[in-house]
């Protein structure tokens, strides 16, 4: 039956398969560095954001060497607005590590391409297979979806993830595995979509229990999602006279490693008062909170972050500081949370910064 199943999926892809910008034209041996860029910049993002991305690394870095041979900066800056930095930041490790370990070439097994920084289970199978036609395992949330309905998995994710893999694992042919990887993610993401799915169009109608029990639409259930926590903070806009704002860059390691912010105070579950929080200030000054706070989401807490505004005149300060007017800004890696900031501290905070010419660029 499965063999059956995955020959009737691959007829419909041979006829149907989306045109993408990193997938190889039919017959053409895909390049793995095409291959790990894009399957790296799809994580969390949709295929539409992605494209304009992938172009513009691609003539910037055509090949791995030339990717691990960038500064870390410009990768990071050519990154600014798909989020997630971490992705960028173990991108450009693991195009050291393969071409200082690995002769420039990628692992061709999965166990091999999972040592690999940032490339975890579903990725490596991604590349085993797209890449190097490797029978292996390829799921993620759509293909969850497809395999839910197709058989009728009732138990609600995540606690039903390691059932799907099995399902989704028997299914996986020797044949043409690269291909069949493909075809089953465009089948979710055209066909087995999450709303409306195309039953009449799809080439596993006949077998999908989820269809012949009337339920399909309704899978994959999900366990109800726990509140994330929200964290307090105060960021600091430091203006000069001149206009110039105070930067600083981020550790390398840890969330939104090696980009620019502005300074704030820790994170943490109490809101801040302005005394206690001018404590963690870059200066001494008489801080100044502004009106409201600017709120953002990351995965796993939200953040509300109080801006306080501050002249100063002088830039004595610490190692690392960047002082920079607000129209040259975008010269930097700012992630989206300092880009709300600034946008929000422009409009808001008295003294040069609010002049038309400092803007944030
Ligand atoms: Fe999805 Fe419908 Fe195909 Fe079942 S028949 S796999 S629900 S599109």
């Amino acid at each position: 039956m499965s063999a059956a199943l995955a020959q009737a999926l691959l007829d419909w892809y041979d006829r149907h398969r989306r045109r993408l910008p990193w997938r190889a034209a039919p017959g053409v041996r895909p390049d793995p560095y095409r291959v790990w860029l894009s399957e790296i910049m799809l994580q969390q993002t949709t295929v539409p954001v992605v494209a304009g991305y992938y172009q513009r690394f691609l003539e910037r870095w055509p090949t791995l060497e030339s990717l691990a041979h960038a500064e870390l900066d410009d990768v990071l800056h050519a990154w600014q607005g798909l989020g997630y930095y971490a992705r960028a930041r173990n991108l450009h490790a693991c195009a050291r590590r393969l071409v200082v370990e690995h002769g420039g070439c990628f692992p061709t097994e999965e166990k091999a391409l999972r040592a690999l920084p940032g490339i975890g289970r579903y990725t490596a199978a991604a590349i085993a297979a797209i890449a190097f036609d490797r029978p292996a395992t390829v799921v993620d949330g759509n293909v969850e979806r497809v395999i839910a309905r197709l058989c009728a998995v009732e138990t609600p994710l995540p606690q039903a993830k390691t059932a799907l893999y099995a399902l989704a694992a028997e299914l996986t042919p020797e044949t043409r595995p690269g291909d069949y990887a493909q075809a089953l993610m465009d089948l979710g993401a055209s066909v087995c979509t999450p709303r409306n799915p195309g039953c009449l169009a799809c080439p596993w109608r006949i077998a999908c229990e989820g269809l012949a029990l009337g339920i399909a639409e309704s899978l994959p259930h999900r366990a109800p999602k726990r509140p994330r926590p929200l964290r307090h903070g105060v960021a600091f806009w430091l203006m000069r006279a001149d206009g110039a704002v105070l930067l600083r860059r981020r550790p390398d390691d840890g969330l939104l490693g090696g980009m620019i912010e502005l300074p704030t105070t820790p994170w943490r579950d109490e809101p801040w008062s302005l005394a206690e929080a001018s404590a963690h200030g870059p200066q001494s000054l008489p801080w100044q909170a502004l009106p409201e706070p600017v709120r953002h989401g990351f995965t796993h807490f939200e953040i509300e972050l109080q801006v306080a505004a501050a002249e100063t005149e002088s830039d004595s300060g610490e190692d690392g500081d960047i002082w920079c007017p607000p129209a040259r800004f975008s010269e930097h890696a700012l992630p989206t949370l300092t880009r709300k900031l600034v946008r929000y501290a422009a409009r808001h905070s008295p003294g040069p910064a609010r002049k038309s010419e400092a803007e944030p660029g």
